[in-house]
């Protein structure tokens, strides 16, 4: 009784992962998307998308005043990026771990900023940095019906 009343209370997240253009221009979608998915986590919104400059603008509006501000908007319209929704218990602070530091020379080896980029300007990932920023994001990036509910085969295997 009490684990299953544990279960019901462990909320469900969920966070807006996107590849930057960098990471597309480098061919590093799929090993990106990988991480993720191998870790367990539920992929529920998916899609390659060149994103318009008032929409990053929209996305990034809590870092309007800083002074990489323009840059940042100019390198995130660049060319196309990849959005992903993905769904789990604690997946918000575990996609940033999995992710690393913002600045690629401070991100532990083993993360995806730590193992694939050198630069903050150029650090191939975004994840949310909050439960309510991932719904926030993912209703920003995504249109009803681009967001799909599934029960993956693996799930008795990865929660008891
Ligand atoms: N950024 C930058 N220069 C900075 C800080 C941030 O170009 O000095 C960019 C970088 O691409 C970063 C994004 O702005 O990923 C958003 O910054 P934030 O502090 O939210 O970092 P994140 O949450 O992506 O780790
Ligand atoms: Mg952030």
């Amino acid at each position: 009784f009490l684990p299953h009343l544990m279960a019901a209370l462990e909320q469900v997240d969920e966070t807006y992962i996107m590849v930057k253009p960098d990471g597309v221009q480098r061919g590093l979608v799929g090993e990106i998307i990988s991480r993720f998915e191998k870790k367990g986590f539920k992929l529920t919104g998916l899609k390659l998308f060149q994103c318009p400059k008032d929409l990053a603008e929209e996305h990034y509006k809590d870092l309007n005043a800083k002074p990489f501000f323009p840059k940042l908007i100019e390198y995130i319209t660049s060319g196309p990026v990849v959005c992903m929704a993905w769904e789990g218990v604690g997946v918000v602070a575990s996609a940033r771990k999995l992710i690393g530091s913002t600045n690629p020379l401070q991100a532990e080896p083993g993360t995806i900023r730590g193992d694939l980029a050198v630069q903050t300007g150029r650090n191939v990932v975004h994840g949310s940095d909050s439960p309510e920023n991932g719904k926030r994001e993912i209703a920003l990036w995504f249109k009803e019906g681009e967001i799909c509910q599934w029960t993956p085969a693996q799930e008795p295997w990865l929660r008891e």
